[in-house]
């Protein structure tokens, strides 16, 4: 039997023989608001693979460096250990979630420019936002490492922005993490409806988490959607 190294409200991770590589494993299960809403999406482990795999790949091939190895069936991806920073970088293009109630400004305004957020990897605390000197203060990053990450994280914001685009899907705001693998800092995690939030375009129908979230239901079916989208897409 594997070691289980972790687990996480939607991922456990998994040791495998090689000492630098584990396996990723994405769950069903769904929190929100710190873990204190708690539910089960049918099939979204296995939508939440697929789709951090198609990404990963496309972010790879634009010149982002990222953990993923290979997809090893369909809930399991092998991916390099990284050893992660206690950072998550937010991405936004429009206004939506936390942004909103912290500056009163309406959900759906577009940002003339995007900004990037850093919070507090801390469930304890609740994952507050922090600014530069919070990051530097609580040693973090340096103030080097902390423009490099926001310079990545505007480039993820690029290259999916427009790929998102392509299949009609506004890709409104999302959360990275990064890790070091051997001295190089390196994108980890997953991208999915989980941690993005994905507006039709020309609909505004939340196809993402919020679903779950705020209880507008169809919830699976919005996760298909995003889903089939971004493969008929691979396969074009
Ligand atoms: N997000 C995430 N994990 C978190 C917090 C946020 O993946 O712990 C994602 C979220 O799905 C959204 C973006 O980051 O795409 C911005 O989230 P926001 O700050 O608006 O917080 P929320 O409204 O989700 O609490």
């Amino acid at each position: 039997m594997p070691e289980l190294l972790y687990e996480g409200k939607a991922k456990k991770i998994w040791a495998t023989s090689d000492p630098d590589r584990v396996e990723m494993e994405f769950k069903d299960d769904a929190t929100a608001f710190n873990g204190q809403k708690r539910g089960t999406i049918l099939d979204k482990g296995v939508v939440n693979a697929k789709l951090t795999t198609v990404l990963f790949t496309v972010l790879e091939r634009a010149g982002v460096p990222t953990h993923l190895v290979r997809q090893l069936d369909d809930r399991r991806l092998l991916v390099d250990r990284l050893d992660m920073l206690a950072l998550e970088m937010v991405v936004r293009n429009v206004v939506a979630g936390s942004l909103a109630q912290r500056t009163g400004l309406q959900e759906g305004t577009r940002l003339t420019t995007p900004i990037v957020e850093t919070y507090y990897k801390s469930d304890a605390l609740g994952d507050p936002l922090l600014n530069d000197e919070h990051v530097a203060m609580l040693e973090l990053a340096s103030p080097e490492r902390l423009a490099d990450l926001k310079q990545r994280a505007r480039t993820v914001n690029r290259v999916l922005s427009a790929f998102f685009a392509q299949l009609g899907i506004l890709l409104v705001d999302f959360k990275l993490e990064f890790g070091m693998r051997r001295g190089e800092v390196v994108l980890g995690d997953e991208i999915t409806p989980d941690t993005c939030r994905l507006w039709d375009a020309q609909t505004q129908v939340r196809l993402d988490k919020d679903r779950f979230r705020r209880d507008l239901g169809q919830v699976e079916e919005a996760y298909q959607e995003v889903l089939r989208r971004v493969m008929q897409n691979a396969a074009l």
